[in-house]
């Protein structure tokens, strides 16, 4: 009834019945539950087996990066619980970018936690409506309120915890990706660097996003980190990682040359897609 419901809001807002169809077995996929675990120092993986979800601890308060999906705030609230810690102890929420697989369940744990949504300014309007400007093929997000704008380079502290916004825009206009150390060495969780559907020549809307993508890669290149995270888990394999931990690696999850390797990645499929993009517009 759900996938039927689902069905027909995506049929609303233009997607195909073939696309429609295949976005509700997507989000089944994305949701099905994990346990949750500790990947180093006070990070804990929150998420779902597809979609990524880290809580921070401090004794002065913890902080949740993303809700998935709005059908993912009840396990990513139920792992909260799970590992022992109290929802209402939440006192920041962020977000890697305003996209409804990631987005969708921030309205739903702020209502529960009553924490601060914290966002940069390229998605805040994107957050507060539910719908990404210009992308109406996107599945809308309960739209919910940003209370604090963070710019690149801003810390938020909380208690020890201090974590670093790196703008990393190209994903959608405001991504965000989040960093810290820990005692496992320096954590990224990196924001989407794909270009998943984004129109990268004239989209009226975002019309540098090519040059976003190109600055964000280059960006990042000169970043470290000795762990990377980002919240599409098959990405960085986290299922594999977190198979090795559970054998008894300790470091299972530091890579210190998974950052790179996933730039060089996402940068080769960015130029393949600008071309392709490219192509289809001069054989109009
Ligand atoms: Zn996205």
């Amino acid at each position: 009834m759900r996938n039927m419901i689902l069905a027909l809001v995506l049929l609303g807002s233009g997607m195909s019945t073939a696309a429609s169809a295949q976005g509700s077995r997507q989000r089944v996929e994305w949701n099905r539950p994990m346990a949750p675990f500790r990947i180093a120092g006070n990070v804990h993986y929150v998420g779902t087996k597809g979609l990524g979800a880290y809580l921070i601890t401090d004794p002065k308060g913890h902080v949740l990066i993303d809700g998935g999906l709005p059908e993912s705030a009840p396990l990513i609230a139920a792992n909260i619980r799970a590992l022992g810690f109290d929802l209402r102890d939440v006192r920041y929420l962020l977000i890697n970018h305003a996209h409804f697989d990631h987005s969708g369940g921030l309205a739903e744990l702020k209502r529960l936690s009553g924490a601060r949504l914290v966002a940069s300014a390229g998605d805040r309007a994107d957050l507060e409506s539910g719908q990404v400007a210009g992308r109406p093929e996107l599945p809308s997000a309960p739209p919910v309120k940003v209370d604090r704008v963070v710019g690149d380079g801003e810390q938020l502290r909380l208690g020890a915890t201090v974590l670093t916004a790196n703008l990393t825009p190209g994903h959608t206009r405001g991504c965000t990706s989040w960093s810290m150390r820990t005692d496992a060495g320096t954590i990224l969780f990196a924001c989407s660097l794909t270009v998943a559907g984004q129109n990268l020549i004239d989209d009226p809307v975002y019309p540098n996003a090519a040059d976003d993508f190109r600055a964000t890669y280059a960006k990042l290149k000169g970043m470290k980190a000795d762990i990377f995270v980002n919240f599409h888990p098959e990405f960085f394999d986290l299922e594999g990682k977190r198979a090795r931990q559970q054998a008894g690696d300790g470091d299972a999850f530091v890579d210190p040359g998974a950052l790179q390797r996933q730039i060089a990645s996402a940068e080769r499929g960015f130029e393949k897609e600008l071309a392709a993009q490219r192509a289809q517009r001069t054989s109009r």
